[in-house]
């Protein structure tokens, strides 16, 4: 007996029957004695008709109007769910982020959680509630009401997990769990028992859209148990720690593929110090997170860096460096979003060497052209034309798990 946080994404409470199904599996939770609190997601698209709705309104619509707009899905799903419950006949209550005590810092449409004020919860669980916290938000200092980002509901669940000392975290979503490929890519992908932190945090960031990057950083900081499973399956899903179990474990986890993204190079810089510097300060004070940065060798005392960014940012990273044209010092910009980044991830492949050049291998056998490499301690990324990725996933899949049973 302990106390499980249980968080619900959009598809599974997308209507009234799945609403239903979900009460029932967080009723089952109580029944067993646990203490429950539970975080849910707007219904299905709910979050995307808002912003479409608004764009019909005011396409530039302040970020904090946004947010005001969009915490409002979760607040239906919230309520709904609690509805559900009461009709079953359990002691139940929602609660806003704000009435959760969530505390945010005011960067609407992408705040960070600063601290969670869990009396509220606390004393509701004392009464033998199951509480119910709409995902995804939380209130600045103003009393404003801000959101996570896209995704962030799993965030607020691990955060509430955090501050909890919850026993356990599940995210209930409609897959099985982690898997080692997309499986309606791979159908031969295989759901993982367990994945390390940082294995996961790399597939999340790399576009395994199972979690919120961020839910698995601060998972990783607080060491909260997280399990990723089905509402719909009744299956066990795919533990998520600090270490797994050994066995069972391939060099890699996994392949993931992000299509997100782009490719900018300039093209003629001068080959001198501070170059760099200047480019990637620009960029980051726009904010503009990057990627895979190659800089060429040059030649004639000019160089090319080129570089990837997520799609969303192309316009504004182009702009500022365009801009800036004469203080950076280049010829121009070529730019491909004609592109996606495939990679492998795998905690073995620190200790195996010559696991890259089984996915360039595997690559090569199948004809695709790599544009741009990058490596960490327990990642490989490729840059491949756009038309080759779900190709270059299917070959590198097949590569480190095709026919063998024990990955
Ligand atoms: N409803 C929000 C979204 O769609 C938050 C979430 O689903 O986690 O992005
Ligand atoms: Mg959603």
């Amino acid at each position: 007996m302990g106390l499980i946080v249980q968080k619900f994404g959009g598809s599974s409470v997308a209507d009234a029957d799945r609403v239903r199904n979900v009460a029932r599996i967080i009723t089952e939770t109580y029944r067993r004695g646990h203490r429950v609190v539970v975080v849910l997601s707007a219904q299905g698209d709910t979050t995307d008709d808002l912003i479409a709705k608004a764009a019909e309104i005011n396409p530039h619509a302040s970020k904090r109007e946004m947010d005001m707009l969009l915490s409002t899905g979760e607040q239906i799903s919230c309520a709904l769910c609690a509805m559900a419950i009461e009709a079953m006949g359990y002691p139940v209550v929602s609660l806003t982020g704000r009435q959760a005590g969530i505390q945010t810092n005011s960067s609407y449409g992408d705040a960070r959680i600063s601290r969670i004020q869990t009396e509220r919860i606390q004393n509701e669980l004392d009464k033998r509630s199951i509480v119910i916290v709409t995902g995804f938000q939380g209130v600045n200092r103003t009393g404003d009401i801000t959101t996570l980002g896209r995704g962030g509901s799993d965030t607020s669940a691990v955060a509430l997990a955090a501050s909890l000392h919850a026993d356990l975290c599940q995210i209930y979503t409609d897959v099985d769990g982690v898997y080692t490929a997309d499986p309606r890519l791979v159908p031969k992908a295989r759901k993982l028992e367990e994945i390390t932190y940082d294995e996961m945090l790399e597939l999340a960031t790399l576009g395994a859209q199972v979690l919120h990057n961020r839910s698995v950083e601060m998972a990783k900081r607080y060491n909260v148990n997280l399990e990723v499973l089905s509402s719909f399956s009744g299956n066990p899903g795919t533990k998520v720690k600090e270490v797994v179990k050994t066995m069972e474990k391939s060099y890699i986890s996994g392949v993931a593929k992000d299509k997100d993204i782009a490719r900018l190079a300039l093209v003629g810089l001068e080959d001198e110090p501070g170059i760099a510097f200047r480019i990637f300060s620009l960029l980051a004070k726009e904010k503009v997170n990057v990627d895979i940065i190659l800089q060429s060798i040059g030649r004639e005392n000019k160089k090319d860096i080129s570089f990837t960014v997520a799609k969303g940012d192309l316009e504004n990273a182009t702009r500022v460096l365009t801009e800036n044209r004469d203080y950076i010092g280049f010829d121009h910009i070529d730019i491909n979003d004609n592109i996606a980044k495939v990679s492998i991830v795998g905690a073995g492949m620190i200790h195996n060497p010559g696991v890259a050049a089984g996915m360039f291998e595997a690559l090569f056998n199948a004809g695709i052209n790599i544009h741009m490499i990058s490596t960490s301690e327990i990642k490989v990324s490729v840059l491949v034309d756009l038309a080759d990725a779900d190709h270059a996933v299917r070959v590198t899949h097949d590569r480190f798990f095709g026919g063998n049973d024990l990955y």
